[in-house]
């Protein structure tokens, strides 16, 4: 915590979230990643009984809807303490899609859908997740997209192919986004829809590998196809034409959410490095730790770490007095900056723990593998990058 950001709320919210994690999620979290999925997900959600039973269930939500009511800057301070652990998030309902889905249908769905969907999802009874790229175009620019929904009576007829949906598999629902008007404006062309994964025409065509890991459940992510799927209009979120706009509702906060993540899994591979700089012995008397190399890799990840850590708070600050929208531009620096950070660290204590670094019996193969995708979701480095420059330059008149 930083005192600079602290408020009496998180003081003493934070050393409960701290000591169930490290006490009940660390001691077994190699055991949930690696073991078999359905034997995983039996354990979490006797963890997640426990999280809501001690009151530290979905803390971003308002009270009203079951959660705490942190704003943005407290719970980016939990969060990153949910991050030094894989499934941290997972156990306090804060992961993602759902966490993005849950925001985006508390301000945009319809009474009937939130009674339906929304709230055994808050109720973590449920998991959603949400396709919006495909495999055929470019997902950097939204726009592109082939699936379509076209409206036959009172009902929507969604065709489509989709991947890269995250937790599909076993999801109870999915937002997709689909063409609702292709004679409209880009920008006004995408619907969001929800439809029910037991759908007829819904279908998971795989679980795709990623970098030979094609995971299971809530760790995988899926190709998935839309033939033919048939769901009420009832089921439409926001107006007609209203996605892409909604997609960025989504995202901005989506974005935050996975650099506060970040920074957790920061500070857990800089422990990881920095015990075994400390005890790995090159010949009797000398450590790793002795090296100036690996001293420049400890000073260089503090170093970017603490500047990553007051980055994404300064702009978690923003979010909650202006909003996410006067926020766009902090968003888009901390993504990419948070995220290359996010790769030097890992790299250096993979590199610090010598062979062992590349093997699965620690975390670091896990993040590598698996936050490679940092620098490419939820907008590539060089679009953020674009986005940043473009706005600094408006101020030199170009
Ligand atoms: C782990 C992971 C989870 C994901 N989960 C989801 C999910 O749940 N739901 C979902 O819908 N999608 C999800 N995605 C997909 C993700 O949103 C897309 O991968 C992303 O939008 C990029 O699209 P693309 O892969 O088609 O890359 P492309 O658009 O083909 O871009 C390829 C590369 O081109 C470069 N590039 C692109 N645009 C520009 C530009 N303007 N200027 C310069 N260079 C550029 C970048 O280097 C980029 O990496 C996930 C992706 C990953 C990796």
């Amino acid at each position: 915590m930083i005192n600079l950001f602290t408020t009496e709320q998180l003081k003493s919210i934070y050393p409960k979230v701290k000591d169930f994690i490290e006490k009940r999620l660390y001691p077994i979290e190699l055991e949930l990643l690696f073991g078999d999925w359905s034997n995983s997900e039996q354990k979490l959600n006797d963890l997640r009984a426990e999280s809501k039973s001690l009151g530290l269930w979905a803390p971003y939500l308002p009270e009203e809807e079951g959660g705490l009511g942190l704003s943005m800057t407290e719970f980016g301070q939990l969060s990153e303490l949910m991050g030094t652990t894989p499934l941290g998030h997972y156990v306090f309902n804060c992961q993602a899609p759902d966490i993005g889905n849950i925001e985006l249908m508390h301000q945009f769905a319809s009474e009937e859908l939130k009674t339906k969907f929304l709230k055994p999802l808050i109720d973590g009874q449920i998991r959603s997740c949400f396709a919006m790229t495909e495999p055929e175009y470019a997902g950097s620019n939204p726009v592109n997209m082939g699936t379509t929904a076209v409206l036959e009576g009172d009902e929507f007829v969604i065709n489509g192919h989709k991947w890269f949906t995250t937790a599909a598999d076993g999801a109870s629902f999915c937002i997709v986004m689909a063409v609702t008007d292709t004679e409209a404006d880009p920008y006004q062309r995408g619907s969001m829809i929800l439809v029910p994964t037991n759908t007829t025409g819904f279908s998971i065509e795989r679980n795709i590998p990623i970098m030979g890991d094609e995971g299971a459940g809530y760790l995988s992510h899926s190709q998935v196809r839309f033939e033919n799927c048939r769901v009420p209009k009832a089921h439409l979120i926001g107006e007609m034409g209203s996605g892409f706009s909604l997609a960025q509702h989504r995202l901005g906060p989506g974005r935050i959410h996975h650099c506060m993540r970040w920074i957790g899994i920061c500070e857990r591979a800089f422990d990881m490095m920095c015990k075994r700089a400390a005890s790995r012995e090159l010949r009797e008397g000398r450590k790793l730790g002795h090296q100036q190399t690996i001293q420049n890799w400890i000073a260089e990840s503090r170093a970017e770490i603490d500047a990553s850590r007051l980055m994404v708070l300064h702009t978690a600050n923003k979010m909650d007095k202006e909003g996410a929208k006067a926020a766009r531009i902090q968003i888009s620096t901390i993504k990419f900056y948070v995220a290359d950070v996010l790769m030097k660290v890992l790299d250096r204590a993979i590199q610090v723990h010598g062979a062992l670094g590349i093997t699965d019996d620690t975390l670091l193969s896990f993040w590598y593998r698996h936050e490679r995708g940092a620098r490419i979701y939820d907008g590539p480095d060089e679009v953020h990058k674009a986005s940043l420059a473009k706005q600094i330059l408006k101020e030199y008149g170009l």
